[in-house]
């Protein structure tokens, strides 16, 4: 039976070394046998979302390796005065401020020779579709993230997606664009870069389970009791990860891994019942893949998000890179444990959302959103955030195929019923 393709849209293994056209940077048999490099192209890389936390791990990447990567493209939201010293770093050849109130004090003279200002969300839009860009860096937050990753789908680019709220909200309809276009989808999320590593040992058919390891977060060993207490202080302190605010609070209430159980539904097409999640507070082993002779396939590093993020620049080779090393030297363990379903409830509501798909990830997503952004204000209780996104989930007018209006539509309904909710 001929093995069941993995998604064309997701670059798989590498092709292997011989004769014929080298790629990017690939190797070449000379006629003789010996494998010979040839210089890498420069690729020219457009960082959506280069103020935050992934956009500045990208940056240090990049400006690592100025052989192999140049930054053509920078865009931020309302951090004006972070773009503007990267871009006096970086000397790339845009600066893109999404919000217009933002850039309106921006002088002349602020940015480097070379570098032009673009402004709003329509000017990221066609900027990333330009020729000048091989590879687009997806790490705006949260559902703004999902306009500029589908534009740079659309211009049939290759996209390094840390943004994994386009795929919770609309992962098959991104799929598809990227196969019609012609589009590469690589990701940067560390669970599904480990994954997507993996997988490079076998077909999809030999797949019995993608395993995403989790952190647990910082209150993997509280009690039921005290976690309704928790304040916003607590729940930014992670314990492994240094991230953007937003995703920090998702892997204390572990919404997190339920939006990536939703990413790799829809990124490695496989049903929601060949997904886990395992608790591993090291964060070490990145995620797993169980074949089904029973062998299972890990990916380990320390905890450095440098490490995906380069790997989805230069897919399908690797090169030396600034991200930190494993030392074996040193003692090192490795834990392992099932999530606990009464504390955090959020890990069903993924495998929910992952199983039923359609409308269901959009409206999860749109409901944590707006609960952590109310929970950062002091408007609502850390256990309040899974709990209302359990009733948004259930009392949304579920559909199997929704389009990308009927997406932004529930997007907004859930918005406004997670704004209803009163705290008991
Ligand atoms: P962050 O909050 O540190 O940075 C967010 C970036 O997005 C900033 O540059 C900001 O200017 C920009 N932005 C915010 N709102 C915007 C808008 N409306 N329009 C345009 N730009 C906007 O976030 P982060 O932690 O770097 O996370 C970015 C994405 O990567 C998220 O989707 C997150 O889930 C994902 N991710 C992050 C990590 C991590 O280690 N931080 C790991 C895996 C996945
Ligand atoms: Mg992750």
């Amino acid at each position: 039976m001929a093995p069941t393709p993995i998604p064309a849209t997701l670059a798989t293994a590498s092709p292997a070394p011989g004769p014929g056209p080298s790629s990017e940077h690939g190797p070449r048999a000379s006629p003789i046998g010996e494998i010979r490099r040839s210089p890498p192209a420069v690729l020219g890389v457009a960082v959506l979302g280069s103020t935050g936390s992934i956009g500045t791990s990208t940056l240090d990447v990049i400006a690592a390796a100025p052989e192999r990567f140049r930054p053509h493209l920078l865009a931020a939201h309302t951090s004006v005065a972070a773009i503007l010293a990267q871009a006096a770093l970086h000397r790339p050849d845009w600066v893109v401020i999404t919000d217009p109130r933002a850039a309106a004090g921006i002088g002349t003279g602020a940015l480097p020779a070379g570098t032009r200002l673009a402004v709003g969300p329509d000017a990221l839009d066609e900027l990333v579709g330009a020729p000048e860009v091989d590879r687009v860096v997806s790490a705006i937050v949260g559902a703004a993230g999902l306009r500029s990753t589908w534009a740079a789908l659309e211009a049939g680019k290759t996209v390094a997606l840390a943004n994994k709220e386009t795929l919770v909200m609309a992962g098959p309809l991104a799929m598809r664009l990227a196969a019609e276009r012609g589009a590469t989808l690589l990701p940067v999320d560390s669970e599904h870069s480990a994954i997507h590593q993996a997988l490079r040992s076998g077909t999809s058919d030999e797949v019995a389970r993608l395993i995403l390891t989790a952190s647990g977060g910082p209150f993997r060993t509280r009690s039921r009791e005290s976690l309704a207490a928790v304040t916003p202080q607590e729940a930014l302190c992670h314990p492994t990860w240094s991230m953007g605010p937003k995703i920090t609070v998702d892997s204390a209430t572990m919404m997190n891994k339920a939006l990536e159980l939703v990413e790799a539904r829809w990124l490695f097409d496989l049903p929601g019942e060949k997904l886990a999640v395992v608790v591993h507070p090291q964060s070490v082993v990145h995620s797993m893949v169980e074949f089904v002779d029973g062998s299972v396939l890990a990916q380990l590093s320390p905890p450095d998000m440098k490490l995906p993020i380069q790997y989805a620049l230069s897919h399908p080779s690797r090169h030396d890179g600034p991200a930190r090393r494993l030392d074996f030297a040193a003692s090192l363990r490795l834990d392992f444990e099932p999530p606990d379903p009464q504390r955090f409830p959020a890990v069903r509501l993924g495998h929910e959302a992952a199983t039923r798909g359609g409308t269901c990830g959009a409206v999860l997503n749109a409901a944590n959103e707006e609960a952590v952004k109310r929970f950062l204000a002091g408007g609502m209780r850390f256990t309040d955030i899974a709990e209302v996104c359990a009733r948004v989930l259930d009392g949304h007018a579920f559909q199997a195929e929704p389009s990308l209006d009927d997406i932004r539509r529930l997007d907004g309904w859930a918005r406004q019923e997670v704004a209803k909710w009163a705290s008991a």
